[in-house]
């Protein structure tokens, strides 16, 4: 909408702050005459790894592909069962259908929106082979739980890090309530997602936290033998040019891409960082009001969004009265993905998350957003909701 003054997301500021260094990458790239994979992606991939602590990062098309390529890289495929949220991007319940498994949802809890870990046993089967959590809006999922129910039945894990590069895992061992084991809390502590499961998948789709001028993903590992595999499936299943042992895909980065996720990955802890203050700022200002239930604020939490709970049925005139005001919101998600057509009628209800898609609401939160506008959208949503009551 043209009248939009407070746009949900606004990538030009940021593009402003590190338009030279930008420049810089794109010309060395152009004037390089390699643009898929080679020098620049190995570099990008290698200043992941580090970053994230993992021995392997394999750069390639979308977070979609990264998902796929993990669960090809596991064997996983018909006849298998993958537990997974029902409160997420649908390409994350895509990619398990895309291999030929179906996807086991498990509800969500209401505070963090990620996967109830201690529904998750009762939905495991001989036919499960792995669990997908999704660290929903950048808060990691409860992976000491998640980990430990995987040693026990011998699953795998893909950790869905599509809106959490930059985050961590801090469970407050004196206060959770995760019941994960000891030695395990002690081991995750402060552990980036992505690192923790036996993969990860990341995007860098223009909007998420690391987000590049294009489509662009990455898979995680520290086993050797799964890395192997994904950069094979990511060349057409070939190890040796023209010598294709399996049916793979055409998902590489582009050396554009990775050279400009390389000058933003600078940046990623500082820009995550001012929307951690963005997310103090709103639940400050927003706590007195009660018909609202703020997000969980843990200290790992990269908010990706800051979505908000709206009660009493009133969401989608909040939202409206805030469009009128010019400030752009979103509705992450509005249909759980086990509701969604493609699945008709295959799946029970959710009820948590089904309630979710009723009251959720995701106000503007991106690291550019300035201290003026963060103001305005707390005024702006404390008259909506008043406006919205008569
Ligand atoms: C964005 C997203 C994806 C897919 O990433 P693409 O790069 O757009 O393919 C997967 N899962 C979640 C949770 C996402 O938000």
């Amino acid at each position: 909408m043209d009248d939009i003054q407070i746009p949900i997301l606004d990538l030009r500021l940021q593009y402003q702050t590190i338009q030279t260094e930008i420049q810089e990458a794109i010309d060395r790239v152009l004037n390089s005459g390699r643009f898929i994979l080679g020098e620049e992606v190995a570099n990008f991939e290698q200043a992941v790894a580090n970053y994230l602590g993992v021995q392997h990062a394999i750069a390639v098309n979308s977070g979609t592909d990264a998902l796929i390529i993990s669960l090809r890289c596991l064997g996983i495929g018909k006849g298998d069962e993958v537990i997974t949220t029902p409160f997420s991007f649908f390409a994350t319940a895509e990619a398990i259908s895309r291999v030929g498994a179906m996807p086991i949802f498990v509800d969500v809890e209401p505070e963090t929106f990620n996967i109830d870990a201690q529904k998750i046993v009762e939905k495991i089967t001989s036919r499960t082979r792995a669990i997908l959590p999704v660290h929903l809006f950048g808060n990691p999922a409860p992976m000491g739980q998640i980990l430990d129910i995987a040693r026990a039945y011998n699953l795998k894990v893909i950790e869905d890090c599509a809106q959490s590069f930059g985050a961590t895992y801090e469970s407050d061992c004196s206060t959770c309530q995760q019941g994960c084991s000891e030695t395990r809390r002690w081991h995750l502590q402060g552990k980036p997602t992505g690192s923790m499961g036996d993969l990860g998948a990341f995007s860098f789709f223009p909007t998420k936290n690391l987000g590049a001028y294009g489509d662009g993903g990455l898979i995680a590992t520290h086993d050797s033998e799964l890395a192997a595999v994904a950069k094979q499936l990511r060349v057409h299943g070939e190890t040796k040019k023209y010598h294709n042992e399996m049916l793979g895909y055409n998902s590489r980065l582009d050396a554009l891409q990775a050279a400009i996720l390389r000058v933003k990955l600078n940046y990623i802890d500082q820009w995550n960082e001012k929307r951690r203050n963005i997310a103090q700022f709103y639940q400050q200002q927003l706590q007195t009001i009660e018909e609202l239930i703020l997000p969980d604020f843990t200290k790992g939490h990269v908010f990706h969004q800051y979505t908000i709970r709206i009660l009493e049925g009133k969401r989608d005139r909040v939202q409206a009265s805030l469009s009128d005001q010019g400030i752009g919101t979103m509705v992450y998600y509005p249909v759980p993905q086990s509701e969604l057509p493609v699945y008709q009628g295959q799946y029970e209800t959710f009820p948590i998350s089904n309630v979710l898609a009723q009251q959720v609401l995701s106000l503007p939160i991106w690291p550019e957003l300035s201290q003026q506008a963060m103001e305005k959208v707390c005024d702006g949503l404390a008259t909506a909701l008043k406006e919205a009551s008569v």
